[in-house]
């Protein structure tokens, strides 16, 4: 495949470390820049500390705030509320009916059904609340393709299809020919697929923000600019987090504790074995509604294609195409740091996607490039638990699909930090953090080599070939590892 041609503009888009993603900006601009939230005065005791501003830790306080109010809650947010993924994100608010083919061979079908049904609730009841709340999110159920590029991957999403059926569940995932594909969305690149209907999106920030903004009117005490340090006797009766906000330490006394880190998690003793930190980029064009009515692309679906390095797109309420790559760099150890906001061979090879997907939109400016990390798990789904002492509760894994699964997080957290046994907390990605990834250098040396070499398999395979026998094998390693991850052979 010859590589997609670059604008003259598109070189020019730098991503960039301490920009907001466009999203926040504009979520930010519309409640007037307000200064982030001041650290704690003074220690304090709490009945629930939670780590972390973005979904996850909002969700689970919205949660705690609703089922019982008279609990003091605090949320505290090295950043500010939405500055990590939550407020970066593709907007892609999914359930896991296009996992299910992983979630059977897992925790067999009942458990399997179990689990997507419960995302799939997610799905519709981020939508009811935002409507309950008025917080306008734009906010639209209307389903996600999934889609082949390429002959070698038109199985791809089939394997998911027969899973759903195998599952008793067939109407959660069904297969389109091309020709209903082009019906939706005529790239010249797009084949057939499958179509989930429990798929939404959003605008991001717009959601996260709107969170905080409930739990603040709530009365839940939310920390910006405060930092966990260090969390001490997990497994005492109280729980003792040191964290560093406006110029001061401080000590915050909590019954439970919530660590809602995402990516940050890997740098956490317990979870250093549990999830890589990986980079996603996007870039997204001006508003052309115009063109984009052209490409007949009206419904409203998202879109992701079947690559390991996938490719999702959707359309903005103002008309823009937004597009993200999967494409990123893996982190080492628990390090956070510039190659998740700075890349640019990252962010180029977002904009690539959108010029090789669309080659008629070749004069459509690209307005904006950012990236962020994500949580890459071993089974590439996430895994909610508490620590040893029952007290810390955790939250991590969601490998780049935590929209709608940091609100089905949200709603076990707050069950275990209630000590309360609900359906929800006997689902199966609940329990112990799995501990299933190589240690340091081992993890970040094995994945640098198969993000190459799958780059190298797809660049082949997107020109319709099949990549050679070796080069197959060896991406295949991890799965014959025992990981969902990668493709098979
Ligand atoms: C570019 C990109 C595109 C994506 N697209 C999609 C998509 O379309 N659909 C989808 O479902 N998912 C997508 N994801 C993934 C999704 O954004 C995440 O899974 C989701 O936001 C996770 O929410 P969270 O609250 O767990 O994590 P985060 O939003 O990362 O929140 C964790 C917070 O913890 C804070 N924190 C970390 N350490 C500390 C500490 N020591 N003290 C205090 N605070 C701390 C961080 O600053 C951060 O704000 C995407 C991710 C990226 C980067």
């Amino acid at each position: 495949m010859a590589e997609p041609l670059l604008t003259e503009a598109d070189l020019a888009l730098r991503p960039g470390h301490g920009v907001r993603s466009p999203w926040l900006r504009e979520a930010l601009a519309a409640e007037g820049d307000p200064p982030p939230l001041p650290g704690p005065a003074s220690d304090m005791d709490v009945d629930i500390a939670i780590v972390g501003g973005g979904y996850t830790g909002m969700w689970t306080a919205e949660q705690l705030s609703r089922r019982a109010p008279a609990l003091r809650v605090v949320v505290v947010e090295r950043d500010i509320c939405g500055g990590g993924p939550s407020g970066r994100n593709g907007g892609f608010v999914n359930a896991w009916w296009d996992e299910i083919d992983t979630l059977v061979e897992l925790y067999g079908a009942e458990r399997a059904v179990a689990a997507a049904r419960a995302a799939a609730e997610s799905v519709r009841a981020i939508g009811a609340w935002c409507g309950e709340h008025r917080v306008d999110a734009h906010y639209r159920q209307a389903g996600m393709l999934v889609v082949s590029t390429t002959p070698p991957h038109d199985d791809r999403p089939l394997g998911a299809v027969a899973a759903a059926e195998a599952a008793g569940v067939p109407e959660e995932l069904v297969a389109l020919s091309a020709e209903d594909v082009q019906a939706r969305c005529r790239s010249p690149r797009f084949r057939g697929g499958a179509l989930m209907r429990d798929g939404a999106t959003v605008q991001p920030a717009l959601l996260v923000r709107g969170l905080r903004r409930v739990l603040l009117e709530r009365g839940v005490t939310i920390h910006e600019g405060t930092r966990l340090m260090r969390l001490r006797s997990p497994r005492g009766p109280v729980v003792r987090l040191t964290v560093e906000g406006g110029g001061a330490t401080r000590e915050i006394r909590a019954r439970h504790a919530v660590l809602a880190m995402n990516a940050w998690s890997a740098g956490w003793r317990p979870f250093h074995r549990s999830i890589l930190a990986w980079g996603s980029y996007m870039v997204r064009t001006e508003p052309i509604p115009e063109r984009i009515a052209e490409l007949g692309w009206t419904g409203g679906e998202s879109i992701y294609t079947a690559r390991f390095n996938v490719e999702y797109l959707h359309v903005t309420r103002d008309g823009r195409i937004a597009i993200g790559s999967g494409g990123g760099v893996p982190g080492y150890g628990g390090r956070i740091g510039p190659s998740f906001t700075d890349d640019l061979g990252s962010a180029r090879r977002a904009a690539g996607a959108f010029r090789h997907l669309f080659p008629m939109l070749a004069d459509v400016r690209l307005t904006d490039a950012w990236g962020g990390p994500i949580d890459v798990s071993g089974n590439h789904l996430p895994r909610f638990g508490s620590l040893a002492g029952g007290r810390v509760h955790y939250a991590m894994g969601f490998s780049g699909n935590g929209v709608a699964p940091s609100h089905l997080a949200g709603r076990v957290l707050a069950a275990l930090a209630l000590e309360s046994d609900e359906p929800v907390t006997r689902l199966p990605m609940v329990g112990p953090p799995a501990r299933s990834l190589p240690p340091e250098p081992f993890r970040f040396l094995g994945a640098r080599l198969m993000r190459a070499a799958i780059v190298r398999r797809e660049a082949i395979e997107m020109g319709g070939r099949r990549a050679p026998w070796p080069l197959r094998q060896l991406t295949a390693m991890p799965r014959r590892l025992g990981y969902h991850l990668g493709p098979a052979p």
